[in-house]
């Protein structure tokens, strides 16, 4: 059997979605096809090594609204078909999450551990160059953001390399998101990933009627998770789950995990490998050299928050995990998802599970364009309405609050309040419309139903522009 592409599955996954809905076969194209993809070239100066030619994408999948969004990525198996399925995938994302924006990526095909700190400033720079000569990045177009590979430090250079180009242009400190809060980032948006994952999951777990089909209790706590990847999203999202009650028995990097059935500390393995590059040898736990085998032993939820194409039709006949949170995008093929849709795995899909991060980055690209951070304006406000309204009740009834009580009820809510409570509205109420439509379509594909809802969202964005009268 012919394995799809990354890009071949993502429209599958359309395709598939499509046969429940009425839309025209030639608006489904325009939807499932990449608007532009843009492939370049460019020097750069590496010390004792000379010159090196690096490759660069980036790719635009839907303008039907703008900007388009999406991180960019620093890997060595970075090339046009991932980059394409990743941008699909942002567009996808974005619709079901109800967040305004078309879909991107970017990526550059470099293993960043090769290179030193001051070369990779100078690829991070040279490439946002590349981006504004062809207008591949804007406040306006196209927003960029962190993914495998770069953070807010190259979000920083990126940042700080368009304004250079462009310091007229007064909204431009919201061309990337992402950013250091120095440069105007948003606080929340470095865990916001992880966070959502984490929001995602507790929801799916709390409906006692779909755990009871997998043979499970309702709620997080207690349930047995192994994490792939321990990067920003697998981290926070690994933490997250760990304080909301789950057991991190299993922790995979690319060079070996560890297995822990008692539980792994979350933080402390985070630090053992801060300071000796791995996470084996820890503690108590179990060394597993080969780390892609740690898939495939037992556990309640398995987090791949690694790479794509992690869970094949190879290796997914052994998973034995009752749900797949798929924290990473893509990394089951669509091959593997049919034998893991069969052995009755639960799967919440990427473009649910990991849309945290895009949803505070447009948070972040809102207080750009604003210039004012949340909470700023209201808080004091707010707060002297609720002392304002307690002691109205106290007059009232004659009883005085203790101050404790007093100062948690006052409080005005904080940029990182405003955040997390956006984040999370966004995420349960996402999961509810998915799982709506899974229940109304009779499937237990929750990828489908994710697809069904941002397929419509889109179609009828370009329908209502008139462009499909
Ligand atoms: P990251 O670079 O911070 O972390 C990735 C981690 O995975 C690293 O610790 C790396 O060493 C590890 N890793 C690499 N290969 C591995 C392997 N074969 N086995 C086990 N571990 C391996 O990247 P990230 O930002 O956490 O992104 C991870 C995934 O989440 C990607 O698929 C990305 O597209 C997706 N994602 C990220 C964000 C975000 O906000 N950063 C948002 C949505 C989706």
């Amino acid at each position: 059997m012919k394995q799809h592409s990354f890009f071949e599955s993502v429209c599958s996954y359309v395709d598939q979605a499509a046969k429940y809905t009425q839309y025209p076969a030639g608006l489904i194209e325009q939807i499932k096809q990449c608007n532009s993809v843009y492939q370049f070239n460019f020097p750069v100066k590496v010390k004792d090594k000379g010159y090196q030619v690096v490759t660069g994408y980036r790719v635009q999948h839907s303008h039907h609204r703008l900007p388009v969004k999406g991180g960019i990525r620093y890997s060595e198996n970075v090339n046009e078909d991932e980059v394409k399925a990743l941008a699909a995938l942002m567009s996808y994302k974005c619709a079901l999450v109800n967040v305004p924006f078309g879909g991107a990526k970017g990526g550059v095909r470099i293993n960043a551990r090769e290179y030193s700190d001051e070369t990779l400033e100078a690829i991070t720079r040279r490439y946002t160059a590349e981006l504004i000569k062809k207008n591949f990045i804007s406040p306006a177009l196209d927003v960029p953001a962190p993914d495998y590979g770069t953070g807010a430090r190259e979000m920083a250079w990126i940042a700080d390399t368009y304004s250079t180009f462009r310091p007229d242009e007064i909204n431009s400190i919201g061309c990337v998101t992402g950013k250091p809060l120095s440069l105007h980032g948003i606080k929340g948006r470095t865990e916001a990933t992880g966070r959502g994952v984490f929001f995602g999951l507790r929801e799916a777990v709390s409906v006692a009627e779909d755990m009871q089909k997998l043979g499970l209790t309702p709620g997080l706590d207690g349930k047995k998770v192994i994490v792939q990847g321990l990067g920003n999203v697998g981290y926070h999202a690994a933490k997250y789950l760990q304080e909301g009650g789950a057991i991190i028995i299993g922790i995979a990097e690319y060079n070996g995990g560890i297995l822990d059935t008692t539980g792994l500390d979350v933080e402390e393995v985070f630090q053992h490998m801060q300071i000796h590059g791995s996470v084996m040898n820890f503690k108590n736990a179990k060394n597993i050299e080969n780390s892609i085998e740690l898939l495939e032993y037992e556990c309640d939820i398995l987090v791949p928050a690694a790479l794509e194409e992690q869970i094949t039709s190879e290796n997914a006949p052994r998973i034995q995990a009752k749900i797949i949170g798929e924290a990473a995008n893509g990394p089951i093929t669509s091959d593997a998802e049919q034998i893991l849709l069969e052995k009755g795995i639960m799967i919440i899909p990427d473009i649910y599970l990991n849309a945290g991060g895009v949803t505070v980055s447009y948070f972040e690209w809102l207080k750009n364009l604003s210039h004012v951070a949340f909470g700023r304006m209201d808080k004091r406000y707010e707060e002297l309405n609720n002392n304002n309204i307690i002691r109205a009740v106290e007059e009232t009834t004659g009883r005085q609050l203790s101050k404790a009580s007093l100062d948690r009820l006052v409080i005005g809510p904080s940029e990182k309040d405003i955040v997390n409570s956006g984040l999370e509205e966004t995420m349960v109420t996402a999961y509810y419309g998915i799982r709506e439509i899974m229940l109304r379509e009779e499937t237990t594909n929750l990828r489908i139903a994710c697809f069904v809802n941002a397929l419509s969202k889109i179609a009828v964005a370009y329908m209502d522009r008139g462009i499909f009268p």
